[in-house]
């Protein structure tokens, strides 16, 4: 038996293939959208298909930005010798926050995961290795130490290593198998600071 009409199931079931979903968030979400005035639900579909149209990949540090170079890496300020390699912007934008990082980013979009058939060229690894022709003294990586984060990292470590630019993993700090965005600030630093050469 069908508990809603036919558009509302369809969009109970777009909303709830949505990352952090689940089936009673996306009858909520529905609901609300439903209730929403008309004019807010066309603001809402815009700003999305806005964001879709308007933002592109860094084209320096594929972190996703509007325009052709993010803010991190047109800044003069930053050190571009400096390299932290991070799963998504998410995690960008967790140590951003603490505004104490000086280097610039590289983000891989994703991690190597075998049991998800995730492979290292399915990650912007070889976009990595391209920067590295250039002047970089220390690349940090800053995937997370899950599994795949782990295994990334070795990965990029052994792949740099013979380059002779030093590697260096963020600190332990981090719990394991913890998201980097979902950590408070100054754990992010000390697990900065705390990094050590691979
Ligand atoms: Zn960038």
């Amino acid at each position: 038996m069908e508990l809603y009409s036919g558009h509302i199931n369809k969009l109970i079931e777009e909303l709830a293939a949505l990352p952090g979903i689940g089936s009673k968030s996306a009858q909520r979400l529905a609901f609300h959208l439903i209730n929403m005035p008309e004019a807010k639900v066309q603001r809402l579909t815009k700003t999305i298909l806005d964001a879709k149209e308007n933002i592109c990949y860094c084209k320096e540090c594929y972190t996703l930005t509007d325009k052709e170079v993010c803010p991190v890496c047109a800044s003069e300020r930053r050190n571009h010798k400096l390299i932290m390699v991070v799963e998504n912007a998410r995690d960008l934008a967790a140590y951003e926050k603490t505004g104490r990082y000086e280097g610039v980013y590289h983000v891989l979009h994703g991690a190597i995961s075998p049991m998800l058939g995730v492979g290292p060229g399915d990650i912007k690894l070889k976009e990595l290795i391209e920067r590295l022709h250039g002047d970089v003294e220390e690349v940090i990586i800053a995937t997370n130490s899950s599994l795949e984060g782990e295994t990334t990292a070795m990965y990029i470590s052994k792949m740099i290593k013979p380059s002779g630019i030093k590697v260096t993993r963020i600190a332990s700090g981090v719990p394991v198998g913890g998201d980097l965005e979902y950590i408070d600030e100054v754990t992010l630093l000390r697990a900065l600071e705390g990094r050590v050469e691979l």
